[in-house]
């Protein structure tokens, strides 16, 4: 079986790392900061307009956001080694399937470097219905409801819990953990 998983919300720390760095950077808006409940900036970062918002994160501090500076999930990180020793037992592939801007990608791969994310593929796309996954764990509604609807291999989502994912926790197999699928898919 080839398992494709997401990065940021499934491997890297992306939204609380956003969320501290305005705090350093901008404490003046530290305690306007929302819970993100959804995709939409503006929704939870109420100060910023979306443009202002896109500059800080892609612009002004992409090298720290997604270089590898930038802190993975705890557990993510944690369960990586036991998830590449049983996916090698069970014959499976990992294969990351991620939507970087092209400016992020080398920021990307230094990160997955950093902090030991050893794939046996790396996909950059935000296309992700078109890689050949059998299953795609994503923290994405977006993502997660195209690759539902349009995957080429027929692939089944697997959403892995946020704040910003409530609806689809209902409709599709949801995971706390990456090592939860270990036991959820083949248990
Ligand atoms: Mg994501």
């Amino acid at each position: 079986m080839r398992i494709g998983i997401d990065c940021d919300g499934v491997l890297r720390d992306f939204i609380p790392d956003v969320i501290n760095l305005i705090k350093e950077k901008h404490p003046e808006h530290a305690d306007k900061i929302l819970e993100p409940t959804s995709w939409e900036w503006e929704s939870w970062l109420p100060f910023w307009t979306e443009d202002e918002t896109e500059k800080f994160v892609f612009e002004d501090n992409y090298e720290r956001l997604f270089g590898p500076e930038a802190h993975p999930i705890h557990t993510s990180a944690y369960d990586w080694p036991k998830l590449v020793h049983w996916a090698k037992e069970q014959g499976h592939e990992l294969v990351l399937v991620s939507a970087q801007r092209p400016h992020c990608e080398e920021p990307t791969r230094q990160w997955l470097d950093k902090w030991g994310f050893d794939f046996d593929e790396i996909h950059f796309t935000k296309l992700k219905q078109l890689i050949d996954v059998d299953v795609l764990i994503d923290d994405s509604p977006e993502k997660l409801d195209t690759f539902k609807n349009r995957s080429i291999e027929r692939g089944s989502p697997i959403c892995y819990r946020q704040t910003w994912n409530q609806e689809c926790q209902k409709k599709y197999m949801t995971i706390d953990r990456l090592s939860d699928i270990m036991d959820r898919l083949f248990g």
